[in-house]
This record gives structure tokens, C-alpha cells and sequence, in this order.
């Protein structure tokens, strides 16, 4: 434990999560996928699930990039009431679809405790959003869901907090667990929020639990989201959590911060250089190679 000497008094509260001689490193299983393990494993595409159209394209386009997770929420926390919600159960199903098209994992986002099983019927990994890290009757429904959960870090909490959060969930009864930076709230205005980077090494030192990082939700720009990528593979993460759209300026939700399928194929050629990432398929239906999900 030498992250931080002052960590040592709380160390209890989250001893389930914490690194030891005996739990150095937990690898989650997700299909033939191993996140934690010797791969770095890139989560891609949109941010909401919009329509079938959409989503298989991008599927598609993620896959023979060498994305191995689909992303896209089909219930969507918004600032606004009267912004896209999501497509509901519509949306799982949809992910579903793309799912058996591609061989991808699907990871989709749980707001409330009341919707547990029904995106555990349809998601690979049940994605806990930052407003929600500290919900904690949904971190105890999560404990109980029988399938891994990406933890995304509060906008304000620190890693002490989002540290306990997991233990929550581990406590709860699910040790299946991976933690994601995606940029905290501080006074700086230039990007939507700052990328704790050191976040990374802090917790692989002082935790067992894979991490990963979200570039997207930090940079809240396009033109960002590569170099932050490139940061988060050096310092020692375990993957990324990435929107990608077809047509971004279209997007119903986080345009601005998706890449183009372009964008994404040349971000995953660059990243190729620092960590292991499954090679481009050109022309290749990507079902053929990929291991797939759990269902
Ligand atoms: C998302 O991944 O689309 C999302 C809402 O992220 P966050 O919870 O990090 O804002
Ligand atoms: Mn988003």
C-alpha cells in the first residue's frame, strides 16, 4: 500500500477491492474475453442506442476495428427531461441483435435498481454510471445481477469513494468488478471534465479490480479523445470505454465527443503501438474471429 500512507486507517472499508498478497489481480470473464488479464480491451460505440440501423453499423465498424465490447445506453441519465431518454427494453433488444451480428459483448448502462434484471437478461456488463456510483441500493440490486459490473467514478468523488462504492457491490455478493476514470469535476472549463490520469496507477496499486479508462465523457471533444486514449493504454490501463457514431453531428446525445468510424480505426491503429489490441479486419465479417458474450 503505497499510494497513499493516510489510506491505511480506511483500508477496511474497502478491504474486498483492496490488492494483497493473496489478491494481487482479478481478471473479469466476459465470454471468451478477459478483462484485467494481458489484453487491453476497447468498449466502443454509441453513446444512446438511437436505431437498428445505427447501431448495427456501428457494431460492425467497431468489430473489425478490433473493439471487443459494444457500449450504447438504452436508458439514458440526462440533464434535461426534455432531452432523448432512450429507447427502453427496445434498446436492449437491439443490442442484443448487434450482439449475435458481431460476436461482441454488450455493456449498457443501469440507472435504477427497478431495471437489474431486465438488462441482466440482455447485457454481458451492467455499466453504473457517475451519477450513480453512490446509489447505493442499486450497487446492493448489482451485487445480486450475476454479471460484471463496470463501475464508472464519481464526477466529485475520490478514489477513496469510488473504491468504497465497489466494495459495496463486492459486499453485496458480486466480486465481478471493474472500475472506470471518465474525467472529475474540477474548476477547469476547456475540457467537459479533467482526466485524473494518475487515477490509473493509483488504483491498480492499491486495488485488484481492472481499470479502464472512459476518454470520451473526459475530453466532451472528438479532436481529444485519441490522445487521452493513447494516455490512458501507457499508463497502465487495463481498456477504454469509447463512443463512436456514424454521423455524429446527428447523434441524439454527446456528438461532440464521438468519433467517426475513421477516427476510431486510426485511434486503434495508434493505440496497436503501446498495448496488444486484436488486429483490423478488413473485409471480414468480424463473427468469424470474435469470442462473444455471455448469452
Ligand atoms: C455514458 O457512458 O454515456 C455516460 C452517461 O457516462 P457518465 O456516466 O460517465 O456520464
Ligand atoms: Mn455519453
Amino acid at each position: 500500500m503505497t499510494a497513499n500512507p493516510q489510506w491505511k486507517e480506511q483500508f477496511s472499508c474497502f478491504d474486498l477491492v483492496a490488492k494483497t498478497a493473496e489478491c494481487s489481480r482479478t481478471v473479469v470473464h466476459v465470454g471468451g474475453l478477459a478483462i484485467g488479464g494481458d489484453s487491453f480491451v476497447v468498449m466502443a460505440g454509441p453513446c444512446a442506442v438511437e436505431s437498428e440501423r445505427q447501431l448495427l453499423e456501428t457494431a460492425e465498424a467497431v468489430a473489425a476495428a478490433g473493439a471487443r465490447v459494444l457500449r450504447g445506453g438504452a436508458y439514458k441519465p440526462r440533464s434535461s427531461p426534455y432531452s432523448f431518454q432512450g429507447l427502453g427494453v427496445e434498446g436492449l433488444k437491439l443490442l442484443s441483435k448487434a450482439r449475435k451480428q458481431t460476436g461482441l459483448a454488450i455493456i449498457t448502462e443501469v440507472m435504477s435498481e427497478e431495471h437489474v434484471e431486465v438488462i441482466a437478461e440482455y447485457a454481458d456488463i451492467m455499466q453504473v454510471g457517475t451519477r450513480s456510483m453512490e446509489n447505493y441500493s442499486l450497487l446492493e440490486a448489482l451485487g445480486q445481477c450475476g454479471r460484471p459490473v463496470l463501475l464508472k467514478r464519481g464526477m466529485t468523488a475520490r478514489l477513496e469513494e469510488l473504491l468504497r462504492s465497489a466494495q459495496v457491490i463486492a459486499a453485496a455478493g458480486n466480486p465481478e468488478i471493474i472500475l472506470c476514470e471518465r474525467g472529475i469535476r474540477t474548476f477547469e472549463t476547456a475540457t467537459r471534465n479533467t482526466l485524473d490520469i494518475a487515477a490509473v496507477p493509483v488504483l491498480k496499486t492499491v486495488s485488484h479490480l481492472p481499470v479502464i479508462v472512459d476518454p470520451s465523457h473526459a475530453a466532451g471533444v472528438r479532436s481529444l479523445v485519441p490522445v487521452l486514449a493513447r494516455a490512458a493504454a501507457v499508463v497502465g490501463a487495463d481498456g477504454l470505454l469509447v463512443e463512436v457514431h456514424p454521423a455524429p453531428e446527428q447523434a441524439l446525445s454527446d456528438g461532440m465527443q464521438s468519433l467517426t468510424f475513421d477516427e476510431f480505426k486510426e485511434m486503434m491503429r495508434d493505440l496497436r503501438r503501446y498495448v496488444p489490441i486484436p488486429p483490423i479486419l478488413e473485409g471480414m465479417r468480424p463473427q468469424l474471429l470474435v469470442a462473444g458474450g455471455t448469452h
